[in-house]
């Protein structure tokens, strides 16, 4: 039995993606000496990637089903969060 992805979870919801990220880390040179790189692990839709050779973390907004969790959780309240602008972001197709 094949396993369950997160690509595969996030497939049962669906995006109207601005061209805009509405996610936006507001120093980088912050998260280059942020330890424990914690948006990488708390995000449940896999937005935030720390990018070691560019030193920067990465954000795949797109992604975002709009928790609300990095609005609090980054140590450093180093990610600034807004909702999508009007009529773009996430629908839920099931549930
Ligand atoms: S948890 Fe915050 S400070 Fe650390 S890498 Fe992520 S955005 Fe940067
Ligand atoms: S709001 Fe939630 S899903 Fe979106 S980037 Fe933040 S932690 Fe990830």
């Amino acid at each position: 039995m094949s396993q369950t992805t997160i690509t595969d979870k996030l497939y049962t919801i669906r995006f109207k993606c601005d061209t805009i990220s509405h996610l936006t880390i507001k120093e980088q040179d912050v998260c280059q000496s942020c330890q424990g790189k914690n948006c990488n692990y708390f995000c449940p839709a896999d937005v935030y990637e720390w990018d070691p050779k560019q030193k920067i973390t990465m954000i795949a907004f797109e992604n975002c089903i709009e928790c609300g969790t990095c609005r609090i959780a980054c140590p450093a309240n180093n990610i600034k969060w807004v909702y999508p602008t009007g009529g773009y972001g996430i629908s839920y197709k099931m549930g």
